[in-house]
This record gives structure tokens, sequence and C-alpha cells, in this order.
């Protein structure tokens, strides 16, 4: 099975799409492909693709979500390719309660070109937000944006003393949270928002639409890389913290942390892609968490990002200095190591196994 599971995790998108085509071909199952009207990093089709596996009119559905940012797609792809290609979800189908909805490649332009953004230069996961409201202002991030990204690579050590200046006065914390928070402010800036709905946001809502509306109940498994510990899958609550949600989802998953409460290596974003279950399905019950599984250390993987955006600012280097800095990107979100992947998928199983015993026994 070792083997097995590391076979799941691929080079390319065009790779990992394949594999994840393949699965649901094999198990018979139909595929509802969104194809994105750009071209993939060597001339493939971009698309996210969407496999149902179970019963159309299940109450219960639970949605496995991957390449919510680009990059870090190769994680949530594996996840979905196996639990297709070893039919974990027939668990479910005795029952015909619950349904699996794999949303495969949501930002499939960053995960094909090596970026964590989409095409629009937008961090999907702070685009969830009411654009017909005044936009989320940050003004840390305006405090720090030349500091991140300078207009030489690498930084001279003056730009990065003011950053660690930044640090000891703010905290680590309260430098993620300036960082990253999510900003409005600057479109070509580290993750800007948008000011309007991307494509992949359009689509998600689509896709909940078609395949939400009916049921009573959606729980979600949206998987990303990139923070906390070397190959730790961090369950992280993603729906606003009842009491009533908080130990539903404890009661599924065990351990989970929080953003609100501060157990999370994560911090509360403007506009997650959660947003969208709520508005667009309104009458489902919810739950729904995050799986961040760490890969580097915190510095490398801040460093390859900051590198990669002043990549994307520059246009490009030369072919050897691009394909040096997309490299460290996607090491930084996707270690290329067996422990790693192996440690991923046995985490991922167990996280969905658990989810769908939930759904089920939830009335
Ligand atoms: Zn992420």
């Amino acid at each position: 099975m070792n083997n097995q599971a590391i076979e799941l995790f691929s080079a390319t998108y065009v790779e990992a799409r394949t594999k994840f085509l393949q699965a649901a071909a094999k198990r018979g199952l139909a595929v509802n492909s969104f194809v994105l009207p750009l071209q993939g990093v060597d001339g493939e089709t971009l698309a996210t693709d969407v496999v149902l596996d179970g019963p159309d009119d299940a109450e219960s559905l639970l949605m496995v979500i991957s390449g919510v940012h680009g990059v870090e797609g190769y994680c949530g792809s594996a996840i979905q390719t196996g639990a297709l290609d070893v039919g974990l979800p027939q668990q479910t189908r005795s029952e015909g309660k619950v349904a699996v909805l794999h949303v495969h490649a949501v930002n499939p332009y960053g995960f094909s070109h090596s970026r964590r953004a989409t095409q629009e230069n937008v961090d999907l996961n702070r685009n969830f937000i009411d654009f017909s409201a005044p936009l989320p202002v940050n003004a840390g991030y305006a405090d720090i944006h030349d500091l991140l990204l300078p207009q030489t690579w690498p930084p001279h050590p003056d730009n990065e003393a003011k950053l660690a200046n930044y640090r000891e006065r703010f905290g680590d914390r309260g430098l993620q949270r300036a960082t990253s928070m999510g900003q409005y402010a600057f479109k070509d800036g580290l993750f800007f928002g948008g000011h309007e709905p991307t494509w992949s946001n359009k689509t998600f809502r689509r896709i909940l639409q078609q395949y939400g509306g009916q049921r009573t109940h959606i729980a979600s498994i949206d998987i990303h890389t990139g923070l906390g510990p070397y190959g730790f899958g961090e369950r992280i609550l993603a729906c606003p913290e009842e009491p009533v949600v908080l130990e539903r989802a404890r009661r599924w998953w065990v351990n989970l942390t929080s953003v609100e409460t501060g157990t999370s290596t994560s911090i509360p974003l403007n506009g997650p892609v959660q947003t969208a279950f709520a508005e667009e399905c309104p009458e489902a019950l919810q739950t729904h968490i995050c799986l961040e599984y760490g890969t580097r250390p915190s510095g490398q993987v801040k460093t390859a990002l900051r590198a990669e955006h002043w990549l994307y600012r520059q246009g490009s280097v030369d072919q050897t200095g691009n394909a040096a800095i997309k490299q460290a990107l996607k090491d930084a979100f996707y270690p290329d190591a067996d422990d790693w992947k192996l440690a991923v998928w046995q985490q991922g199983c167990e996280a969905y196994k658990q989810a769908i015993e939930g759904l089920r026994s939830t009335r």
C-alpha cells in the first residue's frame, strides 16, 4: 500500500489531472469539467473537475476540495485520486445517505503555473467577501508591502532588518496578520483578495448551486499545505464557531484547532472560500474544516513565496533564474519526499473516513 499511496502523487498539474480523471473512469463515474479558457504551463487544458461519488439524491454531502491555492493542489489531488481509486466512498453506498463530491483544482491556473494565486493574482481564500460593501482595510500590509516585495531579489540586508524590526514591534502574529490576512489595496501584492469575484469563485459557487442545493447537511475538507510541522495535517475548523458546530466537528475529527481562539497555526482571514457554503446553500447544516499540512520551516515558505511574487511582478529574470524560483516555491508547498506523501495520505484518509462516519451518524 505504501508504494501505491506514493504513486497517487504527481509532478505536474497535467499528471495530477490525468490520474484523477483515470480514477473516476475506472470507477465508472462521470466527470463534470469547468474549463478555464487559458492555457496551462505546457499548453494543456485547465479545468476544475468535479466528480460525484455516491447517490445523486444523498441527503448529506462531503466535499473534498483541492487546489484553492494552486501549487498546494498536489497534496489534495493525491488524496482525492486515492479516495476514488481505493473506493473509500463505497462505504457510504450501502446506506445511500452520504455522497462525496470531489472538486479537483479549484484554481487550476495556479496549480499548473506553480503559483499560489489565481490568474488574476488573487488569493482565492481572500476573495469571498461582499464586494458591494467597502473593501476590508489591512493597514499593516501597506506598511510592509515594499519590504515584502523589494525592487531587487534577493533582498538587501537593510530591507530584511526593517522587516525584522516590524516583527519585533508587533510579534510573529502581528507580522503574520499584516502579511497574510488579506489585502485589497495592492493589485500586484501578496495575499491580494481582488476587486471582484474571480473565475474560480464564480465556478465554485456554480458547483455548490448544482450539487449542494437539496442537501440537508454539507461537510467539507479543504486541503492546503504550507503551515505547521512537516507532514502533520492540522484540522482547522472552517465555519462559524457556534458551540453546536464545534461540538459536532470535535466529535467527528477529534483534534481541531481554531483561528478564533488562536490555537491554529493559521489566523482569521478575510473572505475564505467557506463563506460560499452558507451563501449558496443556506438551508443545509454546515460542518467544514481545512486540512492544512506542514511542509518546510515557515521562514523558507515565506521566502519562497516572496521570491516567486517578485518574479511575477518582474515578468521574468532568465530561464535558469525563473526555474529556480518556481522550483523553490513548489518545494515549499509540496515536498517531493516519500515520508511526507505517505503521512499526507494516511491522515487524509483518516479525516475523510471520519467525515463520512460523522455525516452518516448525524441526524
Ligand atoms: Zn492554502
